[in-house]
Parts: C-alpha cells; structure tokens; sequence
C-alpha cells in the first residue's frame, strides 16, 4: 500500500485532511491527545485508519512493515525480532527499540491483536534517495522469498 495517509502526503502533513494522526488512531491503548498528533474523537475515528485496521483483519499479514520518517533505523518490535532484524540488516540501519508509550499506534495494535504475527516500522531517514528506495523494496522482496522457505519461516516462528 503506498500510503495510509493520501491527503497528508498531498497536504505536507503528518495528519490526514482532519489533522488526525493516524498512528495514533489505533485501538490499542488509545488516548486523547492534542497537537500535532492528535489522535482524533476515538479509536479508528478516521475512514484511513478503519480501512488498514479492515484490510489488516481480513488479510491477517505474517508480516507487516510500515515505512515512516525520519529516524533512520528499524524500531525493535515487541515480541519476535526475526523479520525486523533481516530487514535492518538487508537495509543496513541499526535495530533500535523506539521506548515512545507510542498510544494508539497501529503497529503495536497488530502485535498486541496478532502475537503470532509481526508488525514493525522502518524508519528512513528525512532525505530519501532513490538508492534507498531501491534498496529498501529489494530488502522487502528478499525477506518474502526467504521466508517462503520452511526452514526460514521456522525462524520467525520462532525468533
Ligand atoms: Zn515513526
């Protein structure tokens, strides 16, 4: 999915066309919050954060990765590390757990509903290259091959 967030990107914006930061919009310990991520009326208040939490339930995703900015790292997820770590690696940023309570956010809503599966966010950096597009999508590309080998997917399954 290019993006969760259309009318941010076309705005310039980290929230959606109602200010609402979408990752902070996510069932899972979700609050209140004002600002610059204002995290909207309630939980999957916005039609974007609905339609990723239907399409997630539906879909159940081994694996989920979420591409932000501006960071430069993968952020260690709770629960298995397997798959952000071969991504880290295959991208060449550090494997750092990000300690933000991060309420709301829609990666840890999937570890927390899903425990059997992993959804973790890569963090590029502010500026972008396109080598880093290409790298990042041929690190995506490999992690899905590898494990469509049994003897790797026994690895995520077990970390
Ligand atoms: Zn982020």
């Amino acid at each position: 999915m290019p993006t969760i967030n259309p009318d941010g990107v076309a705005a310039g914006t980290r929230g959606n066309a109602h200010g609402v930061d979408l990752n902070r919009n996510f069932p899972f310990r979700w609050r209140p919050l004002d600002g610059g991520e204002y995290s909207g009326t309630g939980p999957l208040s916005e039609p974007e954060s609905r339609a990723a939490y239907r399409l997630i339930l539906r879909e159940k995703p081994d694996v989920t990765i979420w591409f932000h900015q501006p960071f430069g790292l993968v952020d260690r997820p709770a629960g298995n590390p397997f798959a952000a770590r071969r991504i880290s690696r295959l991208i060449g940023f550090p494997l750092v757990r990000l300690r933000g309570p991060y309420p709301g956010s829609a990666s840890r809503w999937q570890n927390h509903h899903f425990p059997q599966s992993t959804a973790f966010v890569v963090e590029l950096p502010r500026q972008v290259s396109a080598a880093l597009v290409t790298r990042s999508a041929a690190a995506v590309r490999s992690l899905a091959s590898e494990l469509a080998s049994p003897a790797v997917a026994a690895g995520l399954a077990t970390g």
